[in-house]
């Protein structure tokens, strides 16, 4: 028979799946579940032994299955590869000094096709459900934990487009800050988009104050469309307008991520163009010096280049920082490994 899985069902779900349990015990269900780690009813000893072998003929607690693992020789990077029923997702575990940091994907593949993007390649395969996306955190919460650490913080920038995953996104991350879940913050948590409009709006009525990351990219609407196809549908003025607006809702500063691209958007006179357009927004920018990617035909920028654009920057009001290069050697940037995996 095949067991129905608990794991990513929210306590109420538990309660009307469980019935006639008592609630007490569907809430039981759920801590030993998402604060405990216990994945199977047999370590679940605050129930009745009766109910534990019930329990486990009805019901499996599965997260996800680990497909491979890469180091970065400086210990500070961990890359998993996870398989979902036959989908394979990429994750990255960032060990910052000021905390642990997991980058997660919200879908199987993308559909938005920005230029620069290994992960959009062979176009959206699926969407991940709430429970594949807490799979994913709640595995590297596991691997840490066993370490004697924990995870800090959640961003959510790898492969997919969370916004276009919105409801499951939603369902997901009120689930992730429950306290009978890992009870993490909203805070700790960043959303990355490449600019879905309407969809920011609507995160900005759920009332939840994660950070919000745009992938801006470019300074000008046509080097932003020949970059991000999504500008032709939302230009850089609807998108800026509604950045500046989750931020004045929100009170949280948005984070514009500014990939750099050698010769292509990486001149002081980009830099000029960038610091005007977010003059006056609770916004800072985010540098990313290109990560060359096999399969894309754009160069990194020169140091050069990166410390003047930098320096520009933060010169004329605007403030930026320089993203931190880690796991190169693990092929950080979101879709490589998977796109390697595929391709064996
Ligand atoms: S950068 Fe993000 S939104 Fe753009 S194609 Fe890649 S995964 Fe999709």
């Amino acid at each position: 028979m095949n067991r129905k899985n608990l794991f990513g069902l929210t306590l109420d779900e538990l309660i009307a799946e469980l019935e006639p349990l008592p609630k007490f015990r569907a809430k039981q269900i759920a801590q030993n579940i998402y604060k405990h780690g216990k994945i199977s009813f047999d370590e679940m000893t605050d129930l009745p032994k009766n109910l534990r072998a019930e329990l486990s003929e009805r019901y499996e607690i599965k997260i996800a299955e680990l497909l491979t693992r890469l180091d970065s020789r400086d210990g500070l990077t961990t890359k998993f590869l996870l398989g979902f029923d036959g989908a394979a997702v990429e994750i990255v575990l960032m060990r910052h000094d000021y905390g642990n940091s997991v980058c997660i994907s919200s879908q199987v593949g993308c559909q938005m096709g920005c230029k620069f993007c290994a992960s959009t390649l062979k176009g959206l395969e699926r969407n991940l459900t709430a429970a594949e996306m807490l799979a994913e955190i709640f595995f590297v919460e596991m691997f840490l934990r066993g370490d004697g650490q924990k995870l800090d913080s959640v961003v959510i920038m790898g492969t997919g487009e969370p916004l276009m995953n919105f409801d499951a996104l939603i369902k997901m991350l009120r689930l992730l800050h429950e306290d009978y879940c890992l009870g993490m913050s909203y805070r700790k948590i960043t959303i990355s988009t490449c600019g879905v409009v309407p969809a920011i709006k609507k995160l900005r009525d759920e009332k939840i104050p994660v950070t919000l990351s745009i992938s801006l990219h470019a300074p000008d609407e046509n080097l932003r469309s020949e970059l991000m196809p999504i500008n032709s549908a939302f230009g850089l003025k609807t998108l800026l307008a509604a950045g500046d607006d989750y931020a004045q809702a929100t009170g949280r500063r948005v984070t514009y991520e500014y990939i750099l691209l050698g010769g292509v958007n990486d001149t002081e006179e980009h830099a000029r163009r960038l610091a005007k357009i977010l003059s006056g927004q609770l916004a800072n920018v985010n540098l990313i010096p290109f990560n060359p990617v096999s399969e894309r035909n754009f160069l990194p920028p020169t140091k050069s280049a990166v410390q003047k654009f930098f320096h520009f920057l933060n010169t004329h009001g605007i403030g930026a920082t320089i993203r931190k290069e880690m796991g190169a050697d693990v092929n950080a940037a979101c879709g490589q490994l998977r796109a390697k995996f595929d391709g064996r």
